[in-house]
């Protein structure tokens, strides 16, 4: 089969590699679809310690069953599925706790197992039994499918730093991950949503987002206009939707007394030492929270949302390419010109 292999760091080749073969408690899924992450970017420039090269990427996909070992009794050829990342090892403490994205192992599609960055991806015993494969319904599409992966992430986020009614939220970052979360916080009943971004571009490309305030940041006070758009108290809930250390020092000084404020966006490795006035979340009574990746009912729950028509999810795909120019998906992610950027295999 095809796949784009991580062969080291900033090398990206699409080459022929073996069709993996299934045992019996497996699955052989042809993958229709799998969006370029940030954090396949990252791994990409970076590399991590959960991937070692030669690797397949890719974790925000969705396919068809085209074999299922003769133990398998969820899934059958024919099967239309989405595959998130975080797999759940299923046995650890926090896995029985059912909060599989902090599994002690962190294990992921795309990451130890083989990811979608290919024109079959195959799911071992655990994915089977504990992943974040879920059916799809024939009217939704496997490319807005894909989605669900980050779309899971999002509701994580905020089950973790909930959106009452009424409530001002902050997003700093108009990323695809930021704009689904002004989708959702919308959704929930937030009342003023405020976007902040650094770019001009990005933010004019947020405006068709249901946000009420835009604010660039490279060319105002965005403290003091988060301040001023909320009778001088700041916002109930701030999350923060990109890999800045300048967005998390600016999160914690947008923050009312109570806030909930979420360091959603991770930084890279050599920038997470960050510097904070802890003593605005002492005096403010703040909660400041982080969030990453999904459990398998996430995703579930985002399948479902796009099946029911309530999110939609194709506003967030901006391009598409082959499997063959997966290099040039890559740059177009990077590029950040768009939002998810899709390989079709
Ligand atoms: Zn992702
Ligand atoms: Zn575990």
């Amino acid at each position: 089969m095809k796949a784009a292999v991580l062969e080291g760091l900033n090398e990206l080749v699409v080459k022929e590699v073996p069709t993996p073969a299934v045992e019996d408690d497996e699955v052989l899924v042809k993958v229709a679809a799998c969006a370029v992450c940030g954090s396949d970017i990252r791994m990409l420039h970076h590399g991590s310690p959960r991937l070692t090269p030669p690797a397949i990427m890719g974790h925000e996909a969705a396919g068809v069953v085209v074999e299922a070992g003769k133990h398998v009794t969820k899934f059958k050829p024919g099967d239309r599925v989405a595959m998130g990342g975080d797999v759940p090892c299923g046995e650890c403490v926090f896995c029985e706790a059912g909060i599989g994205n902090n599994c002690q192992i962190n294990y992921a599609l795309g990451y130890q197992f083989p990811g979608s960055f290919a024109e079959y991806v195959k799911l071992n015993r655990t994915v089977v039994n504990y992943g974040p494969v879920h059916k799809v319904p024939d009217h939704v599409s496997l490319e807005e499918a894909a989605l669900a992966e980050p779309l899971g992430c999002v509701l994580n986020a905020l089950e973790l730093s909930p959106v009452k009614f009424g409530d001002a939220v902050v997003i700093i970052g108009a990323g695809p991950i930021g704009l689904m979360i002004i989708e959702i916080a919308r959704k929930m009943g937030a009342g003023k949503i405020i976007v902040v971004q650094r770019s001009r571009p990005r933010l004019e490309m947020a405006r068709k987002f249901p946000a009420d305030v835009f604010v660039c940041s490279s060319e105002e006070d965005a403290i003091a206009r988060v301040k001023a758009e909320t009778h001088g108290l700041g916002a109930d809930v701030i999350i923060t939707a990109c890999p800045s250390p300048d967005a998390q020092v600016d999160a914690i000084q947008m923050a009312k007394n109570r806030a909930w404020v979420n360091f959603f966006g991770g930084l890279p490795k050599d920038k997470s030492q960050v510097t904070l006035d802890t003593n605005i979340i002492h005096y403010r009574e703040l909660f400041v929270c982080g969030s990453h990746g999904c459990m398998p009912r996430h995703h579930q729950k985002a399948v479902d949302l796009i099946a029911d028509g309530v999110i939609d999810v194709k506003q967030f795909i901006s391009h598409r390419f082959p499997l063959d120019r997966a290099p040039e998906a890559f740059a177009a992610a990077e590029d950040r010109a768009g939002l998810r950027v899709i390989v079709a295999p």
